[in-house]
């Protein structure tokens, strides 16, 4: 009896060992599959807009490529789009992607064109920012990486986020009555 457990207990210790073997297995199966997935998502981007930082310099005024390319911020309550209300949408001013709809703008008081979310898609890219001191979310354009703004969660509802965007960094284009 006894030589029968000895036998069973390294068996089981096998078997338990090659059953993890195989869940690892399926672990990177899953990985895989998800990086696939992720490159399909990848492929239905815009295609990109890529230039070089003199080729913008050229294309955009001083203080459009401050804001878009330095990452530069336009001064409170001073943009063309703070309290602009009319019906249409709002496109990257760097490569004309369309952003922003009037549809979800909003009067945030904060000084900066107020968006609570964006047009559907990609269209914009969303990146840690840990610069002065605070850990804020920059707001790009998904199409040419020029930055737009940053987004916090103090919008108002359904999805409770403030696209906070500078309007040099907009272009807008009315609705069609
Ligand atoms: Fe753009």
């Amino acid at each position: 009896m006894k030589s029968i457990l000895f036998l069973f207990i390294p068996l089981a210790a096998l078997a338990a060992y090659f059953s993890l073997q195989s869940s690892d297995n399926i672990n990177s199966v899953n990985k895989v599959m998800q990086d696939s997935t992720n490159k399909i998502q990848d492929k239905n981007m815009p295609d990109k807009v890529i230039k070089s930082e003199e080729e913008w310099e050229k294309i955009l005024t001083p203080e459009e490529y401050h804001v878009l390319r330095e990452k530069g911020t336009e001064r409170a309550f001073t943009g063309k789009y703070d309290h602009h209300f009319e019906k249409g949408v709002y496109k990257c001013a760097a490569c004309g992607y369309e952003l922003f709809s009037s549809e979800h703008k909003y009067d945030s008081g904060c000084g900066w064109p107020a968006y609570w979310t964006t047009l559907a898609g990609d269209r914009v890219i969303l990146r840690e920012d840990r610069s002065f001191g605070m850990i804020r979310t920059e707001v790009l354009c998904a199409r040419c990486e020029s930055h737009l703004g940053h987004v916090f969660d103090d919008g108002p509802e359904p999805t409770g986020q403030r696209y906070c965007i500078n309007s040099v960094s907009l272009k807008f284009e009315p609705a069609e009555e």
